[in-house]
């Protein structure tokens, strides 16, 4: 089956993957549905909400903290690597993630869009002014925008918010456009983003899903990989190396 991918893979020209979670669980960033997501005895789900930021914005900025503090220790894996690596054999290519760790960026990947934002960034809770990426924040001091007053948040979409406008509307417009659209170490339940592949499905893209776990991708894809991205996506550049093509 990865014989035939490679094949597929040289006659194509425009490459779009998907990530979720899962392609930075080898370097040790937790996914936020496995049980070592969780932090204290909070749920992803009640800390990262504008609801929790308002009513207690202390813990919702510890909670930040400590997930900074994880990613900040954390390095790409053989998965981010290969995906960087994968670029090189399509003539147009991008990197859509739903992760906010910025692993890929760190592992070379030239063009990726972060749907999700970026955990090393703040911005202003009220008016959305980005502040400068390193400034580190004491939860019990949380400083607040200089155009308006509101108070400091991360640079990442929380559930019930809106995707950022541009950054999904390139998303949409690559998948459109790819011949070969990988979906990587995401659950696929989460919309919009769960709509990339379908949308690029649709518009002729031959699909390729690689998870440990069924999704509800998985009946709908070309190739259809219960493997470890950090295992698989190396033996596929192997592949590809060894003939040539590139
Ligand atoms: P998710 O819904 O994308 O699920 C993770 C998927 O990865 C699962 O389907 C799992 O089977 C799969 N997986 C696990 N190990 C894998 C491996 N080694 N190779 C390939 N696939 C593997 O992600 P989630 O954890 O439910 O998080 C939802 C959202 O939370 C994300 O979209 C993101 O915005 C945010 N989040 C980001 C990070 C990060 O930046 N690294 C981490 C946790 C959560
Ligand atoms: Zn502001």
């Amino acid at each position: 089956m990865l014989e035939k991918l490679a094949d597929r893979i040289r006659r194509a020209r425009e490459g779009v993957v998907l990530t979720g979670a899962g392609i930075s669980a080898e370097s040790g960033v937790p996914t936020f549905r496995g049980k070592e997501g969780l932090w204290g005895k909070f749920k992803p789900e009640e800390l990262a909400t504008m609801e929790a930021f308002m009513a207690n914005p202390k813990i919702v900025w510890e909670w930040y903290n400590w997930r900074r503090e994880l990613m900040g220790k954390v390095k790409p894996n053989s998965g981010h690597y290969a995906l960087a690596e994968l670029g090189e054999w399509f003539e147009q290519y991008t990197v859509v993630t739903q992760n906010v760790d910025g692993l890929h960026r760190a592992a070379g990947s030239p063009r990726v869009l972060e749907l999700h934002g970026n955990i090393y960034r703040n911005k202003c809770s009220e008016c959305n002014h980005l502040t400068p990426d390193d400034l580190e924040i004491d939860p019990t001091h949380i400083p607040t925008c200089t155009r308006c007053g509101g108070k400091i948040r991360p640079d990442v979409v929380w559930f019930g918010e809106l995707l950022p406008e541009g950054t999904i509307e390139e998303a949409f417009a690559v998948s459109e456009r790819a011949d070969i659209f990988f979906s990587v170490g995401t659950s696929a339940l989460v919309h919009p983003a769960a709509s990339l592949p379908v949308i690029a499905r649709q518009h002729g893209a031959v699909l390729v899903e690689i998870n440990p776990e069924e999704t509800p991708l998985t009946e709908f894809a070309d190739y259809s990989f219960r493997a470890r991205s950090g295992e698989l996506l190396p033996e596929l550049i192997g592949l590809l190396r060894r003939k040539g093509g590139c």
